[in-house]
């Protein structure tokens, strides 16, 4: 029996990137093998974390690492390290940091919400967020008045969730903060380049294993010795709670194993047949534009964007997204990278595919935008009550 029948779950085919509420990534083969081997032994924790640190600090260029639980652990846990080093007194007295350096500066255009908000993330470890400048703009020279005796690190955030123009660049802001004696963590939950951040001076970088790696549920952290080391004894703290078993760590030590292995460029040329199959077919419908869109914050990932006019294709891209979403019975359900859909677009992501799917997705879109051709009236809700919906539909789980 397949694992949807055993849970009575419906199958989905998932077109919008590495979704948390969709189970994250196809976790790579030789990563299941690696959490299988290790789930019925006993192992000391420390000297797997150790191994770990080889291999994170092998893959990112960087002097050690450790694994949590998530990026957004890792988040909390990091800023933790840079108020308590590793002194275990201060450890566990968190979130109580009274007397310790507690502000952490972060552009206003990186306070994003990725399933949660950002700023938690800090203030769950006792911190105070510092924001610098506006949503759409801000400057070094912000930056560096906002910096103080009481500032314990800055956070710099990767994200196509991010103001992507305006903003201080990565380079300034290191050095920015540096100059200033202040740590930088970079939240890089969602990026191929392992090397990057840590090449331009980063003190602490942070990936989601369960990304783009096909790993596990956890967060891979990457940097300094000092820091990580920190970072790695608040789980006789407040990490106790956001801790990562031993599966956890040999399936974050493989993804890391098997990226490094991966024929990139072999995975590249599939995704790109996909997207070429999905334009061609979508590209000739009433009121479609497909067009190949390439990644924002520059990963090696290209996706399909298709734009809606909501009045020749007799539906709005939102009403399509939610009608893909939710089929008639017998079809299967495919998810679309939507957060943009107010403005008459989304995306469809080609990474998240088993083979064939590609098929099913374009199979489907093209029965939807059909549907809604021979419709009597054309299906454009308006878009604010999008929101209400989505939560009615949720309001009384488990029921
Ligand atoms: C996904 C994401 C996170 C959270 O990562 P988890 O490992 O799922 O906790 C944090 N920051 C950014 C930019 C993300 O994309």
């Amino acid at each position: 029996m397949d694992i949807y029948s055993r849970f009575g779950l419906r199958p989905v085919i998932n077109v919008s990137g590495t979704m948390t509420s969709l189970g994250a990534s196809i976790v790579a083969a030789p990563v299941i093998e690696a959490m299988a081997a290790i789930l019925p032994q006993f192992v000391e924790i420390d000297d797997l974390q150790r191994k770990a640190s080889a291999v994170i600090a092998q893959a990112c260029g960087s002097e050690s690492g450790y694994v949590t639980a998530s990026c957004s652990a890792a988040i909390t846990l990091g800023i933790a390290a840079t108020m308590t080093g590793d002194d275990s007194g201060l450890i566990e007295r968190l979130p109580d940091t009274s007397g310790l350096r507690n502000e952490v500066v972060v552009q206003t255009g990186h306070l994003v919400n990725y399933g949660a908000p950002i700023d938690q993330s800090i203030r769950l470890a006792g911190a105070r967020v510092v924001p610098v400048g506006a949503a759409t703009e801000s400057h070094g020279y912000q930056l560096s008045a906002a910096i103080n005796e009481r500032t314990t690190a800055a956070l710099y955030v990767v994200s196509h969730h991010t103001v992507q123009f305006g903003l201080i660049h990565v380079e300034e802001f290191i050095a920015l903060a540096h100059a200033k004696g202040v740590p930088v963590i970079v939240d890089a939950a969602s990026e191929y380049d392992l090397t990057r951040f840590i090449a331009a001076g980063a003190d602490l970088v942070l990936y989601s294993a369960h990304k783009f790696l096909g790993g596990p549920t956890a967060g891979i952290v990457a940097g300094k010795k000092k820091l990580v080391r920190a970072a790695y004894f608040q789980n006789s703290g407040i990490g106790r709670g956001m801790k990562v078993g031993k599966e956890g760590i040999a399936g974050a030590i493989a993804a890391l194993e098997q990226w490094q292995q991966r024929d990139h460029a072999a995975v590249r040329a599939r995704e790109r047949s996909y997207l070429e199959l999905w334009r061609e077919a979508l590209n000739v419908r009433p009121g479609v534009r497909a067009e190949i869109d390439a990644d924002p914050t520059g990963n090696p990932l290209d996706r399909l964007k298709l734009s809606i006019d909501p009045r020749e294709a007799r539906i709005s891209a939102w009403d399509l997204a939610d009608a893909l979403a939710h089929p008639p019975a017998g079809s299967v359900p495919v998810i679309v990278r939507d957060h943009e859909a107010e403005l008459n677009f989304f995306f469809i992501d080609p990474c998240n595919l088993h083979p064939g799917q590609e098929h099913s997705v374009l199979e489907r879109l093209l029965d939807e935008l059909e549907r809604a051709q021979q419709a009597p009236h054309p299906l454009i809700t308006p878009f604010f009550q999008r929101d209400a919906r989505r939560g009615a539909g949720r309001r009384n789980w488990p029921d």
